[in-house]
């Protein structure tokens, strides 16, 4: 598919998992499966009007999403 970038033919849907801060609040919320558009040409990422407005929504709303039990790990510093 056409990169909304660059215009080349070398865009692809993927799909990601990002964790995002909920509005408000210090809690955070991990989104799996979000459908991106990835270039091989500009390595540009992104999300569509329609993405992003329902990654807000989650983000209003962290109560749509499921409550499990998460590890979180700080990456070491690295010399
Ligand atoms: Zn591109």
């Amino acid at each position: 598919m056409i990169c909304p970038n660059c215009d080349q033919n070398s865009a692809h849907i993927e799909k990601t998992t990002q964790s995002l801060k909920v509005f408000g609040k210090e809690e955070y919320i991990l989104i799996q499966d979000i459908p991106v558009t990835k270039c091989d040409s500009c390595h540009e990422t992104l999300f569509d009007a329609q993405v992003v407005k329902q990654l807000d929504e989650y983000r209003k709303n962290p109560n749509l999403a499921e409550e499990k039990p998460i590890r979180v790990a700080r990456f070491p510093k690295v010399a």
